[in-house]
């Protein structure tokens, strides 16, 4: 009975994820036909509507790809894992972004920080919080990302100076597509909570007292 019902789970989150993509899809698709329509009866606003077609496009590019990853059989290589090496790794990655926004990504990791972990799901999943941090500024600043442990836990923050998440919207972060970004897939957070599930850890969103918000990750060091 146990197995019926984890399976009939899945089925409604697959069937959940796929009117969300239809959808998600669908809305840059019919806008892509409008413009190439009035592309077609010879307007004169092309470079506008071709800039708007290549965002729409972009949007689709981005839905796939994050669809991708998930479509992926998630097999765990759980391994002692280095907490600086993938958070170093993950800087380089994202270090450009950061830069054109003069926003500055400090670390606060010791060389002596481990986690038991699967080395790709974990930099994905700093990917998708750091990216989040830098796309919530929308003015210089710092994303501070800092790791500590106890005999416990251990644990990642990542702190932004954003406008923090507003109370009423923070029970649906993690639902597959929502967003409040022009651009956004709102697939990231849902990635996020996956695989951290897979690892027995734990995700806290926490408002900072000052501006902005911390995203914390928990591990389970008895894991
Ligand atoms: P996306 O980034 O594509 O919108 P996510 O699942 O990564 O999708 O995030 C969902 C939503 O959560 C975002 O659209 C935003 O409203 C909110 N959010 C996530 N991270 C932050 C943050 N650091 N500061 C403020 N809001 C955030
Ligand atoms: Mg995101």
């Amino acid at each position: 009975a146990e197995e019926m019902m984890i399976r009939s789970e899945k089925m409604s989150v697959a069937g959940q994820l796929a009117a969300g993509i239809a959808h998600e899809i669908r809305n840059p698709l019919t806008s892509l036909k409008g413009f190439l329509q009035l592309l077609q009866a010879g307007v004169n606003r092309k470079e506008e509507y071709y800039n708007i077609m290549i965002e729409e496009i972009e949007k689709m590019e981005s839905i796939t790809s994050e669809l991708l990853f998930i479509s992926k059989p998630l097999t765990d290589n759980k391994k002692v894992e280095s907490v600086k090496k993938m958070i170093d790794d993950v800087v380089i990655l994202l270090e450009p972004q950061a830069k054109l926004k003069t926003i500055k990504i400090e670390c606060f990791v010791s060389e002596k920080e481990f986690i038991y972990c699967d080395r790709s799901q974990i930099k994905q999943v700093l990917i998708n919080l750091v990216k989040n941090a830098i796309e919530a500024m929308d003015e210089p600043g710092t994303v501070k990302i800092a790791a500590d442990s106890n005999k416990a836990h251990s644990e990642i923050n990542i702190v932004d100076e954003g406008p923090g998440i507003p109370e009423e919207i923070i029970h649906k972060l993690g639902e597959p597509f929502f967003t409040t970004k022009q651009t956004g897939t709102g697939l990231g957070l849902m990635i996020t909570k996956q695989i951290l599930e897979r690892h027995g850890a734990e995700l806290k969103i926490n408002k900072n007292d000052t501006v902005g918000s911390t995203f914390q990750i928990i591990f389970s060091t008895t894991i």
